[in-house]
């Protein structure tokens, strides 16, 4: 077992020695009930570095923070329904929830599958993240949208940029139900950027509210 780990939640991972292994590029952690993170492996650590997280996603200091603090605020009340979930969930899998998400970047559409195993008694889980689908965003059809200079369509009556928290897209202002994807303003978005999500995420990460 490589990586960091909050004491006593190791004797929880045995169970990573003789039965469920992973290939060793996934992106690992572990919670406790509360969901405070208590264990982070190596390759955490590499995609944290490789995306730009801050410094104290790749240090220890990250034991003892709510993992659900990683995700972006309009997706916290999705991912504390789904840890909530895998952790009074038992089945007969060896994981109790399964999940697909878009992490995509400028250059890449990205879709990453993640398992959530429920430890011994509920007393935390381990949630393991692989990439399934990795592919330049042309070859899915996806028209880039160069901004012009003054970033007109995109401001709304505040003069704010509304990006969505999950896919990254960009609300045009003037055709309702329009979402661009806009590659330089996902490796440096505006300054006077909000968050929100757009229509397809919002049925996505939240069903019963559309
Ligand atoms: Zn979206």
């Amino acid at each position: 077992m490589n990586g960091v780990c909050a004491p006593g939640f190791d004797r929880l991972l045995d169970f990573m020695e003789t039965g469920w292994q992973g290939d060793g590029t996934e992106i690992i952690y572990g919670v406790w009930p509360d969901f405070r993170l208590a264990y982070f492996n190596e390759g955490w650590m590499r995609f944290a570095r490789e995306n730009g997280g801050a410094p104290w996603l790749m240090s220890p200091e990250c034991l003892g923070r709510s993992a659900l603090d990683v995700a972006t605020p309009e997706l916290r009340p999705f991912y504390r329904e789904l840890f909530t979930r895998a952790i009074t969930t038992v089945t007969a899998r060896p994981y109790s929830i399964s999940h697909e998400y878009e992490c995509s970047s400028a250059e890449v559409y990205r879709k990453f599958a993640m398992l959530l195993f429920r430890l011994e008694g509920g007393q935390g889980l381990l949630i393991a993240n692989s990439l399934v689908v990795e592919m330049p965003h042309a070859v899915r059809g996806t028209v880039p949208v160069e901004p012009s200079a003054d970033s007109a369509p995109y401001h709304n009556e505040h003069a704010l940029i509304v990006q969505c928290a999950a896919c990254r897209r960009i609300r045009h202002q003037q055709l309702e139900g329009r979402w661009d994807w806009i590659p330089a303003w996902v490796r440096q978005p505006p300054e006077r950027t909000s968050h929100g999500l757009c229509d397809l995420c919002m049925s996505y990460y939240y069903p019963s509210k559309k």
